[in-house]
């Protein structure tokens, strides 16, 4: 068979998977936005049919052959990384025994249930042994990867791709040793969260804020949905339909804010992506640090800033009576209250890392043998002693408050730190090339759309992210730029030296 003939009996195989993957994404979309409960148990029925479906499509004998085949031929630069992308997921997933895969899938499924009836108990106890089973379970679908790798190396690599342990040591070393004691000067201040940001606003005042949000950050209705969810996620069907969720909480109005320009961060990155990537592999195989780092962008280093809201601060203040009395400049302060909090989900942008790289250590130590699930909810709550300075009061708010473990995503959490790392490594390269606050007092922000997709929506998932971070800022990850953005904000905001 001729390198044409292969490559498009390879087209024509991606194309379904495509349509398959379409298929899901619309039904898990629907399923979690506004299709009927008593549905469910149908609608899930068919859906897992259609993913056995798109399971023996991706890993037939004929497309396995096609992708080692296509391996070891000469491609041009995108297929040639297209198809490596395809070959690295296969080879983790092709050598494990079927009932090896059904055990861990089965495992992940009931540790689920457990950990959610164990969260509201607030006990650990009942957790535990599952904690354990899935640690050794995953332990031992690693093992049949031809991979030497470390356990957790792997696992950290799966997430982010190229990013290594001794780059997370070096990241949250340097977090550990700056943004701790800088912390715990401004929380020595006092600062009173004020009063107008837990004031009941109607849903109805919310969505007229969303609307004009909508608009500013060029999220346009003819490509995109704004839909309602127990929990705000965004969803990619294509690039000309990417669609984002919030939830409108009366007493907590900025998070539908802030959950809205998180989600259409993301939404923009995929619905900028060429065209000519459209129903391929690449098109959406970005890190999960990287479409971290383009909500965090949007949300944190733009979202919470002073220029942002410049131009629309006064709609949102004529829709919002709440708001009528308190300056920008309060609002700004208001919107980046710095408070020690018990939930990851909940910290603002300064303490958020920390959560992490609590996590972070704890997966370390469970995977290189230096700890254990006995007593791990007290190994917890003492770092949280440790570096926030708070103690949870139960395991409810400590060791159980996140569904990642239960999953068995070991390896997940410190892509959320890494990817507003990155976003400040973006940004100081954005500001080198366009007036950035000016473009935002402007009311112009299709020049930072613009900016984003030249330089690194465009591509896709077929960079890695220090390729793209060195070929766009000069310089692989560098987390300098993080602590260094971090500490000017934040001193400059509640006037506390650096
Ligand atoms: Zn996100």
């Amino acid at each position: 068979m001729d390198v044409e003939t292969k490559l498009n009996q390879f087209r024509e195989i991606s194309e379904k998977i495509s349509a398959y993957r379409l298929a899901l994404t619309t039904l898990n979309w629907d399923s979690s936005t506004i299709a009927p409960k008593k549905g469910a148990s149908y609608r899930n029925k068919m859906a897992a049919l259609l993913s056995g479906e798109l399971f023996s499509i991706e890993t037939s004998p004929e497309f396995i052959a096609l992708i080692d085949n296509l391996s070891a031929e000469t491609l041009d630069d995108i297929t040639t990384r297209e198809v490596r992308e395809i070959k690295k997921n296969l080879d983790k997933s092709r050598y494990i025994p079927k009932e090896v895969f059904i055990e861990y899938a089965q495992l992940t499924r009931d540790a689920e249930n457990v950990w959610e009836a164990a969260r509201d108990h607030e006990d650990y106890e009942s957790f535990k042994p599952y904690l354990k089973k899935l640690i050794d379970m995953t332990k031992k679908v690693v093992s049949y990867r031809k991979d030497d790798r470390p356990v957790y190396e792997q696992l950290i690599d799966d997430f982010e791709t190229g990013i290594t342990i001794a780059d997370y040591d070096v990241f949250f070393n340097k977090l550990k040793a700056e943004i701790v004691p800088f912390l715990h000067k401004i929380i020595s201040k006092k600062i009173e969260q004020p009063a107008w940001l837990r004031q009941n606003v109607s849903i109805e005042q919310q969505r007229q804020v969303v609307e004009v949000l909508m608009e500013y950050l060029n999220y346009d209705k003819g490509s995109g949905y704004i839909g309602e969810s127990a929990h705000p996620f965004s969803s990619h069907f294509s690039v000309h339909d990417n669609r984002v969720t919030v939830r409108y909480l009366e007493d907590m109005f900025t998070s539908s804010i802030f959950a809205l320009i998180h989600e259409v961060g993301h939404a923009t990155y995929n619905g900028q992506v060429d065209e000519a990537y459209q129903g391929r592999a690449i098109a959406d195989s970005m890190t999960y640090g990287m479409h971290e780092s383009q909500s965090r962008l949007y949300e944190n280093m733009l979202g919470r800033s002073k220029a942002f809201w410049s131009s629309i601060y006064p709609k949102v203040q004529a829709i919002v009576n709440n708001l009528k009395d308190i300056s920008l400049d309060d609002f700004i302060l208001g919107v980046n209250h710095v408070e020690l909090s018990l939930i990851r989900i909940e910290a603002d942008e300064l303490t958020y890392p920390l959560h992490i790289m609590i996590r972070y250590e704890i997966e370390q130590g469970l995977f290189n043998g230096t700890l254990d699930v006995e007593g791990l909810d007290k190994v917890w709550s003492d770092k949280y002693e440790e570096y926030l300075g708070i103690r949870p009061p139960h395991n409810g708010l400590g060791i159980l408050q996140d569904i990642h473990w239960s999953g068995g995503a070991f390896g997940y959490f410190p892509t959320y730190a890494l990817g507003s790392a990155y976003s400040a490594q973006w940004m100081s390269a954005m500001r080198k090339e366009i007036d950035v606050d000016q473009c935002l007092k402007n009311n112009d922000f299709k020049s930072v759309n613009d900016w984003l997709k030249n330089n690194v929506h465009r591509h896709g998932g077929v960079y890695q992210p220090n390729e793209l971070l060195l070929s766009v800022t000069g310089e692989p990850f560098n987390p300098q730029y993080y602590i260094e953005y971090l500490k000017q904000k934040y001193s400059q905001l509640f006037e506390v030296s650096e």
